[in-house]
């Protein structure tokens, strides 16, 4: 009875896609809070050494004494190093530069795809959502990010080359499900970013509808400048202007993913039952 979050603890989604500037740190920030709004448990993990969840989360990831670095390398614990985010009203648990050399120390440790996980079993229980900001790289780190989740969400922007980035990730999902985590699950992909008035995004959206069926949210993310400008505040768009269309979209995404979840758990106890 995967990802029942009564039974199993915390959904664990990566957003992932491996190119930079696609909207992943966008959608992460104001997934957690919107699915706050909801008054669900969420812990957003910055798992970018950039820092940009952490900061965009109103917390100063230069001020974090200890961050996902210390807990990688089994210094820390995610109970000691998580801080609130009191703008997005969830826990983070903040990257800075330090991470970019956890690549270097975890190559020469046991168990280092596994290492996140291993952190994430000691408060899974304590969540509904814990949601893995991930580097634009198909790294190490990465690796770490899916051999923990029970879900990927990948956003994307409907330009001509989103397809042929994408199936480079889905071959690494696969692997990774098939060799080092059986609950690993495509959740779905997100347009974002998205200009009704250009034709070349509609017809790579429809592109995107017609190979990959419903696995595409049906929420849309506009191109809006709040949410652009809402990270230098240190707050979710989501929070920094609650009726922009972006906030909208993003609480809209939210809601969906919490009914698309809902379905699954019904779904996974029949078939239980069954
Ligand atoms: P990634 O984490 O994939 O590198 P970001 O979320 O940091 O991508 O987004 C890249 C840039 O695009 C940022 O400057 C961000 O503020 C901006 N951005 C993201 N989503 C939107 C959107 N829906 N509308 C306008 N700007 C956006
Ligand atoms: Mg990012």
């Amino acid at each position: 009875m995967k990802n029942n979050s009564v039974e199993t603890g915390a959904h664990v989604f990566c957003i992932a896609n491996q190119k930079g500037g696609v909207g992943k740190t966008t959608t992460a920030i104001n997934l957690a809070a919107a699915l706050a709004v909801l008054r669900k448990k969420v812990l957003l993990i910055d798992l970018d050494p950039q820092g940009n969840a952490t900061m965009g989360s109103g917390v100063d990831k230069n001020a974090a004494s200890i961050s996902l670095y210390e807990v990688l390398l089994g210094e820390s614990t995610i109970t000691d190093a998580r801080v609130r985010s009191e703008t997005g009203g969830y826990d983070v648990l903040p990257a800075n530069r330090e991470l970019s050399g956890a690549e270097i120390d975890l190559v020469q440790m046991g168990d280092r795809e596994a290492r996140l996980k291993q952190a994430i079993d000691a408060v899974r229980m304590e969540y509904d959502f814990i949601l893995i900001d991930c580097p634009p790289t198909l790294s190490l780190l990465t690796l770490n990010g899916l051999a923990s989740a029970t879900g990927v969400i990948i956003p994307m922007q409907c330009e001509y080359f989103a397809l042929e980035g994408l199936s480079d990730l889905v071959n690494t999902v696969k692997r990774v499900y098939h060799n080092i985590n059986p609950d690993l699950q495509l959740i779905g992909l997100l347009r974002v970013m998205f200009d009704p008035r250009v034709t070349l995004q509609q017809q790579v959206s429809a592109q995107i509808e017609s190979h990959f069926g419903d696995k595409v949210f049906k929420t849309v993310i506009p191109r809006n400048v709040r949410l652009a400008e809402a990270p230098s505040h240190g707050m979710p768009g989501l929070v920094y202007d609650k009726n922009s269309r972006g906030a909208k979209a993003y609480q809209e995404f939210g809601n969906e993913l919490v009914r698309r979840m809902k379905r699954e758990g019904l779904k996974q106890s029949a078939r239980a039952r069954a």
